[in-house]
């Protein structure tokens, strides 16, 4: 039985293929979130790249900042249960999930049977986010990619003391007209990050084991500075950036063995 899951976030879309809820047999990503054609091409790409088309699709579910513009779905599921099942499945035991995306900040919190229990967010000010990055490695003509490997080179880290985005920029562009080196800037940008993610995760409480989820999870810098700051080891799964998309193909496996259990027992 095939289900899909799709994330449709703020900044990028994410999709995957499930075989009966725990192989993935294909997945896509595209740079394009909400309100854009960034769905669309990932359903195309998606189903190019399983050979499969609508028809064999058991069950659909939606996800993200997108979520409710998807028609194709049969259902739609806000992401923070999404997130939560995805990374139980992605790393088993989990308790603190820490999921950085483009365009907001979330920390949840699992009890032991990995059931959302609380969860925290900023969604109010770019600061600290996906997107807080991308401006940043602009101003410091990198990629955002790039990040990671520039502050493992870092000596010196900068101190970026303003938690508003546009003026850190300022900032940054003062730190580079003093002549300071583009890694510490770098990882002074990844210690501001983590500080403002720290402080949303301690109202909440630190539980271990932490993961982290997003896009912004594969960003090594950012997950050092964030592990300096709480004082816990992080994990990042692989498939960090389709934890949600995953979470949803899942809870459409769910749908469908519950649906098809009701059918068998019915008289
Ligand atoms: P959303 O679901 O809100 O669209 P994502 O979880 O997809 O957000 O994360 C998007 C963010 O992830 C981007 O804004 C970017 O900063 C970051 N990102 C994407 N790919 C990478 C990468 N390879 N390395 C570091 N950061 C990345």
């Amino acid at each position: 039985m095939y289900t899909l899951g799709i994330d449709i976030g703020s900044t990028s879309s994410k999709a995957v293929i499930l075989e009966d809820g725990n192989r993935i047999v294909a997945r896509s990503l595209y740079a394009l979130g909400a309100g854009t054609s960034g769905a669309a091409r990932v359903i195309d790409d998606l189903f190019e790249k399983a050979n499969l088309s609508w028809g064999d699709i058991a069950y659909c579910i939606a996800t993200g900042y997108g979520r409710q513009r998807f028609e194709q779905a049969n259902e739609e599921i806000s992401e923070l249960s999404c997130h939560a099942l995805g990374m139980s499945h992605l790393l088993p035991g989990i308790r603190t999930i820490i999921d950085i995306g483009g365009q907001d900040v979330k920390v949840l919190s699992l009890n032991d049977q990995g059931m959302l229990e609380n969860f925290v967010m900023n969604e109010k000010c770019a600061a600290g986010t996906g997107r807080f990055l991308d401006v940043m490695a602009g101003v410091l003509e990198t990629t955002t990619d790039e990040l990671g490997n520039l502050d493992a080179q870092a000596t010196d880290p900068v101190k970026i003391s303003s938690t508003c985005t546009v003026f850190a920029e300022s900032e940054v562009i003062s730190h580079l007209a003093e002549g300071n080196k583009i890694p510490d800037i770098v990882a002074g940008i990844h210690n501001s990050c983590a500080q403002r993610t720290a402080g949303l995760a301690r109202r909440l409480g630190i539980h271990k084991p932490v993961g982290m989820s997003g896009g912004v999870a594969q960003n090594a810098g950012v997950v050092r500075a964030l592990e300096r700051e709480l004082g816990a080891s992080i994990s990042v799964p692989e498939n960090c950036q389709f934890a949600g998309a995953i979470g949803a193909a899942l809870k459409a496996y769910k749908k469908c063995k519950s649906v098809s259990y009701t059918h068998l027992t019915l008289p």
